[in-house]
């Protein structure tokens, strides 16, 4: 089978041929229906990030059964589901509450997932450690779904946590309409009534962000003006949440300056910025917080929001044989919401 292969950091992703994986006992053999590509995949082939190659990329994974091991009940052939991507040990009490994001084991691991250490579903077939690990698709279809189990996951464990403040008066920043971003501010227009203001430095993923209804778009790209633009629009009280898709020295400066008292900084992106504190920056009450992926059950609950219709992936699918030039087409901010790879 055809597979798309980390090899070793500063070094690009390789297409392969592979032998077909097959079950063992405990596993569960998945035929991939679309395999999402997360820029977390530019910061392992660019970074050092503790990941040694060689492994499959592709850590946002859903297709169909098409295969058990031995003492695998409940699951048959066909079946669709999503992969979900952080594998924690599944037995200490954070796992068996179903945050295996926040395995307490998971230094000794040695893979942080299907994709991140272990190999994932950028090929026709994926293995699967365990079945706790699947969750049924019902009717979504994978290659629209597969961004749900990390693009959609992740803003929406971050949303979840901060939705006490996300009160109908209030404003939202959201920075960096990309995969994460443009299922965010979906996600937040399902969960509550705050008013979402959307940030980014290219123009495009402005007009996506009002395509998804946002009604106020900010250039980022001067962070005095965005300051001055957000400002405006939230008046003295700031925004309650600003949500940092990015992570980069400009982003989070921007996030400590739009937010007011008692409010949220959440950083997701990886981009290596460092948030300052001085006295009153961020201001006085505001807590910061760097939440990792989500639990089993949270992606449970975002099928459930996609099946109902509330939030919707923008996917652009490719064959997985064009993974090199999609990753640099990421790189250079030319995918509209996800790209999908499609064995
Ligand atoms: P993406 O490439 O699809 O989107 C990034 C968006 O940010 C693009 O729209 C781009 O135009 C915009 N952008 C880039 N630089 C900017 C800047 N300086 N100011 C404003 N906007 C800017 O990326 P993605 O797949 O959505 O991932 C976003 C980040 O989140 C990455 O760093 C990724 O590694 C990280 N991530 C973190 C977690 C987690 O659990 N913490 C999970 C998944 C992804
Ligand atoms: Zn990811
Ligand atoms: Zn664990």
């Amino acid at each position: 089978m055809k597979a798309v292969r980390f090899i070793a950091v500063g070094q690009p992703a390789e297409v392969v041929d592979l032998p077909q994986p097959k079950p063992g006992p405990g596993q569960i053999l998945v035929k991939i229906g679309g395999a999402g590509v997360c820029h977390s995949d530019l910061h392992v082939m660019d970074e050092e990030l503790g990941l040694k190659g060689p492994f499959t990329l592709g850590h946002e994974n859903a297709g169909w059964i098409a295969g058990v091991g031995q003492g695998v009940d409940g699951w048959k052939e066909g079946d669709p589901v999503a992969v979900y991507g952080p594998w924690g040990c599944g037995h200490c009490h954070t796992c068996q509450t179903s945050a295996e994001n926040y395995c307490e084991n998971h230094a000794s691991l040695g893979t942080m997932g299907g994709g991140l250490g272990s190999d994932g579903g950028m090929a026709e077939y994926m293995l699967v450690p365990s079945p706790r690990l699947l969750v049924p698709l019902g009717t979504l279809d994978p290659a629209i779904a597969a961004p749900l189990s990390d693009a959609a996951l992740t803003p929406y464990h971050a949303i979840k946590a901060a939705l006490p403040l996300l009160t109908p008066d209030t404003h939202v920043v959201v920075i960096g309409i990309g995969g994460l971003g443009h299922m965010a501010v979906q996600i937040l227009h399902a969960l509550c009534a705050a008013t979402v203001i959307a940030g980014d430095i290219d123009e495009s993923k402005l007009a996506h962000a009002r395509e998804l209804g946002v009604k106020h778009t900010v250039n980022t790209r001067d962070g005095d003006a965005a300051a001055a633009a957000i400002g405006k629009i939230t008046g003295a009280r700031g925004a309650v949440l600003a949500l940092d898709f990015v992570g980069a020295q400009p982003t989070v400066d921007l996030c400590a300056r739009v937010v007011g008292r008692n409010s949220r900084i959440t950083v997701v992106g990886l981009g290596g910025g460092t948030l300052h504190y001085s006295a009153n920056n961020p201001p006085y009450g505001c807590a910061v917080t760097v939440p990792y992926w989500g639990s089993r059950t949270e992606l449970m609950e975002v099928i459930a929001l996609a099946t109902a219709g509330h939030i919707h992936p923008q996917v652009e699918k490719f064959p997985l044989e064009q993974a090199v030039a999609v990753y640099q087409r990421l790189r250079e901010g030319k995918i509209k919401g996800r790209a999908v790879l499609v064995p």
